[in-house]
């Protein structure tokens, strides 16, 4: 095999995506055309990346953008660094963003890119040169109106600033007349560092736009936060900031797990940043279930926390469970163990198919990915606005514009789930495709 970073995961993902979307179009009626197209990506790109390695060698990596529609506006859609991402995933990440974008409002369309790396393997250097690369081979295909990546596993602030500035480079060296104001062109990307166009409130948006999710949907569900336990599968900028703000509002955060295991405390974790500090200082979660206030209930009250699997957490007996990791944790093969009566899905499609279907059949109530992480994109949006139209918001005019958003959303699509009898997911995506189609039949009378 010529790439030595390819490792192709099964097609399931995506096949799984599509029969959900033809599931919902037949219960819809939707226009035979629009289901065509929006069955397929409109483009996808996958890009060759040789590099230079510290010591001399030289490897080959794979980089992915799948843009899959535009009709709401520039497709829009995170960058992954991982080992396992692939065309098929890529692929159905970015028909997930051309949903969520919908049922969030915000006018964009759907993407979704990445290299197939572990980039813990990788040297500082070697991590910009591949993302300076991989921006360098995409420059024609991404721009402030056409496609707009954004962080998304491994990708934070700094690898953006490397995207903005690479992609600044490239439009330079080819001396065309600048298509762009400064301010425009920082709108390339989203979630970049506030000294470079980012935007008040976006670390923090995804996790609380997941909270604006799930606080509602209690509300009509007649539970309350300080009489529900949770736990928590992913403790980077998604997991942490939801558990930040769950403890806040009284939800009894009991565990927290990374990819190389969690902790278990009993009595509810209290500070959740004296966890965070306690990863970054040692690397990983499973060394912290004796931090701060941890510690000192232990000492006093001999209840003792402890490390449990990054799996294990899936099926602790909790109330609310949080995926924030990685796709398809939820499968035929656990999900029978599963104890939570909520699900809210921070990560992108953390539950296989056939077990969202066993999930509805128990009445588990799941908060779908696209309605429960939109979040993000919703202030990504703001950010790119400000970009374009060189504003500066502060931190409570985004937030509160995230809430008004996610208010809408969420408060729509439980109508619908009602309305329809249906899943939450199910609603979501009703809703998704009633204004997809809205603005599909507006290009098509033209
Ligand atoms: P991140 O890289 O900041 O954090 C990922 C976390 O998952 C880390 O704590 C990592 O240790 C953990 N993890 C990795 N493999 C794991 C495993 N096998 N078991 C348990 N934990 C594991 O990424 P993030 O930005 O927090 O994204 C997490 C999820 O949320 C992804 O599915 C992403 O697509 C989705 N999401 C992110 C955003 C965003 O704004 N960052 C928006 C919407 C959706």
């Amino acid at each position: 095999m010529r790439y030595t970073e390819y490792s192709p995961m099964s097609s399931k993902i995506w096949t799984q995506t599509q029969e959900l979307l033809k599931e919902i179009a037949d219960y819809m009626q939707l226009d035979p055309l629009l289901y065509e197209i929006l069955l397929e990506q409109e483009k996808v790109l996958i890009l060759s990346l040789p590099l230079r390695m510290d010591d001399g060698s030289v490897r080959h990596f794979v980089g992915y953008r799948s843009q899959h529609n535009n009709f709401r506006g520039p497709y829009k859609g995170g960058i992954r660094f991982h080992k396992d991402v692939s065309l098929d995933e890529v692929k159905a990440l970015s028909f997930w963003m051309t949903m969520k974008t919908a049922v969030i409002d915000v006018p964009f369309g759907g993407g979704k890119g990445g290299i197939a790396v572990d980039p813990k393997k990788l040297s500082a250097r070697e991590l910009e040169l591949l993302t300076r690369q991989f921006t360098h081979t995409l420059s024609d295909y991404i721009g402030p109106y056409t496609d707009i990546p954004a962080p998304d596993m491994n990708t934070n602030a700094q690898i953006m600033e490397w995207m903005v500035d690479e992609f600044e480079k490239t439009i330079n060296r080819q001396k065309k007349k600048k298509p762009y104001s400064h301010s425009e062109l920082l709108g390339v990307v989203t979630g970049k560092p506030l000294t470079r166009g980012g935007s008040e409130g976006r670390e923090e948006a995804t996790g609380m736009g997941g909270m604006h999710a799930l606080l509602p949907v209690l509300k009509y569900a007649g539970k309350k936060p300080k009489d529900l336990t949770v736990a928590i599968q992913g403790f980077g900028n998604v997991g942490r900031f939801t558990a930040e703000f769950l403890v806040a509002k009284g939800f009894r955060v009991f565990a927290v797990s990374d990819s190389k295991g969690g902790i278990y405390i009993p009595t509810g974790i209290s500070n959740i940043q004296d966890i965070y500090e306690c990863k970054k200082s040692h690397g990983m979660l499973a060394e912290c279930y004796c931090v701060g206030s941890v510690c000192e209930i232990r000492n006093k009250e001999k209840l003792n926390g402890k490390n449990i699997t990054a799996e294990e957490i899936l099926t602790l007996p909790v109330d609310v469970l949080i995926p924030a990791a990685l796709g398809d944790v939820i499968h035929e093969n656990n999900v029978e163990k599963i104890k939570a009566h909520i699900i809210l899905e921070m990560a992108n499609g953390p539950i296989s198919k056939n077990a969202d279907r066993k999930l509805y059949e128990k009445n588990i109530l799941v908060i779908p990915d696209i309605l429960a992480n939109a979040g993000g994109v919703a202030v990504s949006y703001f950010e790119w606005y400000q970009n374009i139209h060189e504003e500066k918001w502060s931190k409570e005019k985004v937030l509160g514009r995230l809430e008004e958003k996610m208010k809408k959303a969420v408060d729509t699509v439980w109508k619908l789930h009602i309305m329809h009898r249906v899943s939450l997911r199910f609603a979501a995506y009703i809703y998704a495709l009633q204004q997809i189609e809205k603005e599909w039949c507006k290009r098509e009378r033209k």
